[in-house]
């Protein structure tokens, strides 16, 4: 957890026990639902502070009379989880267009040598700036791979990224993944990163491929994390074969053949969601899907910033609420996100989705969400609980994102106003 100082500033009296009610637009304490226009009471002195009760503000303020309040906040709660990054893409510049020219400017900036253990150690600093130490993280390279696995202050997963589109050639790259596993998860500490694998797509990844990782998977108890669905092209080349990305990837995808099947559907048939990888994007989904991932236990993430910059289209929130599928948010990499910081995203999110999503429910999928598809014990907040295990967030970068796409230093952990 992120120690977070009491957002009252110093209280130099030490007369006797003090009291303070902290407002927040959104309260959050890790169980059930996050709450609207409520307040956390914090008995501040004897120090350290720490949580008495959390409720409505004006039946706290109510029951406490003459007890200070503290200035509002936009959100009071455990710290957010990102629950999907490429750390090793810190270096990348911002590229917003379409899906298959963005592909096309990761693969050149990977020739270009701009991954690496430099620029994971970047997005590292960045995370740690956002207060972020649950993470779910795409690797590429052993030695951030390595870093990640040692790391003493990150809890979440390193998933190790499999390609691999030719049939012939899976069980070598099942070889060397399983060769991955055998070197790397001894690294694996209590508390700490667990190892992963995150076969790429249903598209770059071959089917025979697809099945073994699965099985293994489930067979060494493996969290997997899969990008699918993110681009509308995806579904006709599953269901055809035809469409944008074989326009686009024809030479690469020679191999790839239809399943007549939705992506997800497709993925269901070969065993993968029996193995409950958390989903990535997912976005051009059908019912039938919603209800094959409600039925597997998958948790979907939601990259919302990535999405509107890639204009990969508009995640079906409503239809995973209705079918009670859990979702978690996360900033995918710096190369279709102004920032890794979750707060930043589920700002977004907010102005994305608008009246489509209630902000007390993206908020949910910030904290509970990411620490559902990540494993990671949800926070939980009690009478008696440590003040700072709750965190009063930043107001978080405005969106959409100013020209040039930086962050606009919104930081301030007080509401001004509406955001
Ligand atoms: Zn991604």
């Amino acid at each position: 957890m992120v120690s977070v100082s009491s957002p009252s500033g110093a209280d130099t009296d030490t007369r006797g026990p003090a009291r303070e009610l902290w407002p927040a637009d959104f309260v959050y304490d890790g169980l059930g639902r996050p709450r609207k226009d409520a307040a956390v009471l914090v008995q501040t002195r004897p120090e350290p502070a720490r949580v008495v009760t959390i409720g409505l503000l004006e039946t706290l303020r109510t029951q406490h009379p003459g007890v200070p309040v503290r200035p509002t906040r936009r959100v009071i709660a455990p710290a957010p989880v990102n629950a999907h990054t490429h750390l090793d893409l810190s270096r990348m510049p911002l590229s917003p267009g379409g899906y298959v020219d963005f592909v096309g400017a990761v693969i050149a900036h990977g020739r270009a040598g701009g991954r690496g253990l430099e620029a994971a150690e970047k997005g590292l600093a960045e995370l740690a700036s956002a207060g972020v130490d649950t993470v779910g993280d795409i690797v590429t390279d052993e030695r951030v791979l390595a870093r990640l696995l040692a790391h003493p202050g990150l809890r979440g997963v390193a998933y190790w990224e499999v390609l691999g589109a030719d049939p012939d050639a899976a069980d070598a790259a099942f070889e060397a993944t399983v060769d991955v596993v055998r070197r790397f998860r001894p690294l694996e500490r209590p508390g700490g990163m667990r190892l992963g694998l995150s076969p790429h797509t249903p598209h770059t990844v071959s089917a025979p491929l697809l099945r073994k990782l699965a099985a293994f998977a489930r067979a060494e108890r493996l969290p997997l994390q899969i990008h699918v669905a993110e681009d509308a092209g995806e579904l006709p080349l599953h269901r055809t074969g035809d469409g944008p990305l074989r326009e686009a990837w024809g030479p690469f995808l020679t191999t790839f053949r239809p399943s007549g099947r939705t992506p997800v559907g497709y993925l269901d048939e070969l065993g993968v969601l029996a193995a409950r990888p958390t989903l990535v994007h997912a976005v051009h989904v059908v019912d039938d899907d919603i209800r094959r991932l409600q039925r597997a236990g998958c948790v979907v993430v939601h990259c919302a910033r990535s999405n509107a910059l890639l204009g990969s289209g508009t995640f079906p929130w409503a239809a995973y609420a209705r079918h009670g599928v859990s979702v978690a948010l996360g900033t995918d990499s710096r190369g279709s996100s102004p920032s890794l910081s979750p707060v930043d995203e589920w700002r977004a999110a907010v102005a994305i989705h608008g009246v489509a999503a209630d902000p007390a429910q993206l908020l949910w999928a910030a904290v509970k969400g990411g620490h559902r598809a990540l494993g990671t014990p949800p926070p939980r907040v009690v009478r008696g609980s440590p003040a700072d295990a709750l965190m009063p967030w930043p107001l978080g970068a405005p969106w959409p994102p100013g020209p040039t796409g930086a962050d606009a230093g919104s930081v301030d952990d007080v509401r001004s106003g509406p955001n």
